[in-house]
């Protein structure tokens, strides 16, 4: 390498995901000589090909719902609601171009060097990156974080690399609205792009390995979601374990082989069986970076990688996988950065699962909870109970909380329902603040809100009811 030709800067962010385009814009208005290389979505997976796309779309399920419930609710609506494939996709491209413009404004507007191409370590916080118009730049950064996020895996079973499947970004193109469809995997990517295509009118078989959907969720929580899925006409199959795929000729249907021999077979299959960090083509070893068994990024509380001045946040880190988290993992690197203490210990990280309605999580669950040793108490209630979902004629779902028996602490919750994942930050903050449940409990809260409902669902502690509580109306 002749060190002539490597540009120097302030910091190097490879990879232009949440933390990295964060902490590249941040550091850029504040004077930094800042470069980020970002391979081919402007913006990151998440406007790209992750929850933005996602969301329009769970959007879009939830305009046909409220369509088919319209009727109950007093609006003719003439006529059956059917997607219309061409505009469903145009919805879903308008919102993600729309933010795409966005970014490459607000990245011209820091003052960063924004680089379109693929970087690779080629020696300490050192970069060698081949730009999307065919020119080859290397880059070493006084600072250097690594962003490169995650990619959807593929699991081994035999004939899946010819069998043309979906996967979570390829499913998005939506190039068409099968009758049919399997899909491989009960965590909440699968559980999401299940209850979607159901509402939109498919067919959809969803075949789970473990014996529950949502692995890391309590067990009646995880039933509840799929009796959910099963009412919007989800074929919900528990403790199946494929072992090949096949498409049939003709671009017929695929069928999936399980290890009793069984078979099951719909017009396209979606693999949603987990995500693999990308770090396999970065180069590592030339900038000193090591990667743990799972091939994701070795860092320590401080997101510091083992080459000094080499930072990695986000999915690609081993982060709690959402959005939200390597946001927070941009805040700790500008901590970091900048003279600051920050680490990831202790962080509460909550997530929604958007099905319709939502699975908002946050804590411990309450099988996490016993597993601590702790003495819990468990309040729960229908949200049938609560008068804001009675008016919207949603009244499907259960909200849990689980409360240290001994200190009154709230220690997680997992609400089912309507609005849960807007709810679910009112709990957050009650935790953060160290509220005793009684506090939120006796809190005055807006009526008819959802939130409201967190009234109800504390004062069963306090008073158990044997017909579900209802709050004044
Ligand atoms: C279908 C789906 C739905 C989701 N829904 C949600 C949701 O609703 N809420 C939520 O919080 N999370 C959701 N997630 C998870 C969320 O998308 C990720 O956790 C988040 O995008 C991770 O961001 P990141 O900062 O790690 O990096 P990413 O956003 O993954 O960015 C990494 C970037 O690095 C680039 N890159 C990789 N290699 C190189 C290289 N060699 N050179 C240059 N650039 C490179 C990539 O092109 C990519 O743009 C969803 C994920 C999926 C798959």
């Amino acid at each position: 390498m002749d060190d002539r030709n490597v540009e120097d800067v302030d910091l190097l962010v490879v990879g232009g995901g949440k933390a990295g385009k964060s902490l590249a814009m941040d550091r850029a208005k504040a004077g930094w000589n800042v470069v980020m290389v970002e391979r081919d979505k402007i913006g990151g997976t998440c406007i790209n090909v992750a929850c933005i796309p996602t969301k329009a779309l769970v959007g879009s399920a939830r305009a046909m719902t409220a369509a088919h419930r319209a009727a109950e609710m007093g609006v003719d609506i003439g006529g059956e609601p059917s997607i219309a494939l061409d505009r469903l996709r145009r919805h879903k491209e308008s919102v993600v171009d729309g933010m795409v413009a966005a970014h490459k404004k607000l990245f011209a507007d820091s003052g960063m060097d924004f680089v379109l191409g693929t970087a690779r370590f080629i020696a300490e916080r050192t970069v060698e990156i081949r730009t999307s118009s065919g020119d080859t730049r290397m880059v070493r950064g006084r600072d250097v974080v690594i962003n490169t996020g995650t990619t959807p895996s593929q699991p081994q079973l035999d004939g899946i690399a010819q069998a043309q499947i979906w996967n979570s970004e390829t499913v998005l193109r939506l190039e068409r609205l099968p009758e049919t469809m399997l899909v491989l995997g009960g965590g909440y990517i699968g559980c999401e792009f299940a209850s979607m295509f159901a509402t939109f009118g498919t067919r959809v078989t969803l075949l789970q390995g473990p014996g529950q959907l949502l692995a890391r969720e309590d067990p009646d929580v995880a039933e509840q979601v799929a009796d959910i899925l099963t009412g919007q006409g989800v074929d919900v199959r528990l403790g199946v374990r494929a072992t090949a795929v096949r498409r049939e000729p003709g671009h017929g249907d695929v069928v999936v082989t399980f290890r009793d021999g069984l078979e099951v077979r719909g017009q396209e299959l979606l693999v949603a069986t987990g995500r693999t960090p990308v770090t396999a083509d970065l180069g590592l070893k030339a900038a000193g970076v090591a990667v743990t068994d799972q091939g994701f990024v070795a860092v320590d509380d401080h997101l510091r990688t083992t080459a000094e001045q080499v930072w990695a946040a986000g999915d690609v880190a081993g982060s709690p996988q959402f959005t939200h988290a390597s946001w927070h993992d941009f805040r700790i690197l500008r901590a970091n950065l900048t003279g600051g203490d920050a680490v990831t210990t202790g962080r509460l990280v909550p997530y929604t699962v958007f099905l319709t309605p939502e699975l908002a999580r946050v804590g411990l669950t309450e099988a996490e909870a016993r597993a601590q040793g702790r003495r819990v108490r468990v309040a729960r209630i229908p949200v049938a109970a609560i008068p804001r979902a009675k008016t919207l004629h949603d009244t499907v779902g259960t909200w849990k909380a689980v409360v240290d028996a001994d200190t009154d602490q709230i220690l997680g919750a997992a609400l089912l329902g309507h609005s849960s994942g807007e709810v679910v930050s009112t709990i957050q903050v009650a935790m953060l603040g160290g509220l005793r449940y009684h506090q939120v409990r006796d809190a005055i809260l807006t009526h008819p809100t959802m939130s409201e409902g967190l009234n109800l669902l504390f004062d069963t502690l306090d008073h158990p009811v044997r017909q579900p509580p209802s709050a004044t109306s």
